[in-house]
């Protein structure tokens, strides 16, 4: 096991070990980066419309961004110098023959040749909101009313290698990121904290709010993670999974004018927006359904079914709702 491989307690490993003999995940050799079987993926994809859904019916907007991410965007708004450890920069090759001859001859042995990769100016995407603020500041001054967009299920990146099947390196975060009015920002994250601990108590888990902070690095880190959570900018919901402490599956934070400012998001009377995303772990939530309703999805309380749309009659391809299929409101 490489070393910085984060030690879990013995029920997340414990639970791992049964997720990948069930086939609902496929190893990689990597901690913490799985393949999905269908069963997983169903249920992933049944959840993700829920959200879909939820956000068209208030008028989303979709925009859709790759896994990657300029170096630049992420260098601007903060991430390399708040969370090195968790960054993932992409590097390529740009020698000689010489040197690819020696690449050659060391990937075929697992050597290091790492000297041989330079920097790109891309970078792994770590949440899926960063792209959307500056293509959002590009259109030019907000509409007032402001904007909402559902960025879908995103592929993100974090360097925290772990043995929790909980923990990912590379895993689905689903945004809804409402950019606007102060009031009307802060009102909608409290609404949707609300939202989301009924969706998830509908689907039988044990959902609650707690105030929380982010994972900032180092001894400067830990005066913005407290002063983060003074201010109760970030919100987690969470659900006990296989810890000894319940995991976060959603969260909900508000930037104030903290990235309008950034990225130039003003109304046309040159007021900053405030912005606001909340973030679903789609791999926990389907986790902390497998965990508490059993391995086996075809054998979950009907209700939950239902409210997935995993019941026979009502699910369409892949699950989730047919197409036309009617809007349960929950
Ligand atoms: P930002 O404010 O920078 O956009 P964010 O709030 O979107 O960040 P997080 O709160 O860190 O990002 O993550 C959102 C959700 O993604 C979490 O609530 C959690 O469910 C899930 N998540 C975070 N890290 C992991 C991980 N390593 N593996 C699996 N799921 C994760
Ligand atoms: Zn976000």
């Amino acid at each position: 096991m490489p070393s910085d491989v984060r030690l879990d307690s013995p029920e997340q490993e414990h639970f791992l070990r049964e997720l990948i003999d069930a086939g609902l995940l496929i190893e990689s050799g990597v901690p913490g980066v799985y393949g999905h079987g269908a069963e997983f993926e169903r249920v992933r994809a049944a959840f993700a419309a829920l959200i879909t859904e939820a956000g068209r019916a208030s008028g989303a907007e979709q925009l859709t961004f790759p896994p990657v991410i300029p170096k630049r965007n992420l260098e601007t708004a903060g991430y390399v110098g708040n969370f090195p450890h968790l960054a993932g920069s992409i590097f390529g090759f740009e020698g000689s023959e010489a040197d690819a001859r020696v690449v050659r001859e060391r990937a075929a042995a697992h050597e290091d040749w790492s000297e041989y990769a330079d920097q790109t100016d891309l970078m792994m995407l770590p949440a899926a909101c960063y792209p959307l603020y500056p293509a959002i500041a590009a259109r030019g001054p907000v509409p007032p009313g402001g904007v909402l967009v559902d960025i879908g299920a995103a592929w993100v990146f974090r360097h925290e290698p772990s043995l929790d099947p909980a923990r990912r390196q590379s895993f689905r975060m689903h945004e809804l990121v409402r950019i606007g009015e102060a009031e009307g920002v802060s009102n909608w994250r409290a609404d949707w904290a609300k939202r989301a601990v009924e969706l998830l108590s509908g689907l039988g888990l044990d959902a609650r709010i707690e105030n929380a902070s982010d994972p900032f690095f180092g001894r400067a880190g830990r005066l913005l993670a407290a002063n983060q959570s003074a201010e109760e900018l970030k919100w987690e919901l969470v659900i006990p999974i296989a810890g000894p402490e319940p995991t976060a599956c959603a969260s909900f934070n508000y930037h104030l004018d903290r990235f309008a400012e950034t990225w130039g998001l003003r109304f046309a009377d040159g007021t900053a927006a405030h912005t606001s995303c909340i973030g679903f772990g789609q791999e926990r939530i389907v986790a902390a359904l497998l965990r508490t309703h059993g391995l086996e999805p075809e054998s979950w309380p009907e209700a939950v079914r239902s409210r997935l749309r995993l019941t026979s009659d009502e699910e369409g391809a892949g699950g989730g709702p047919r197409p036309g299929a009617t809007v349960t409101a929950w």
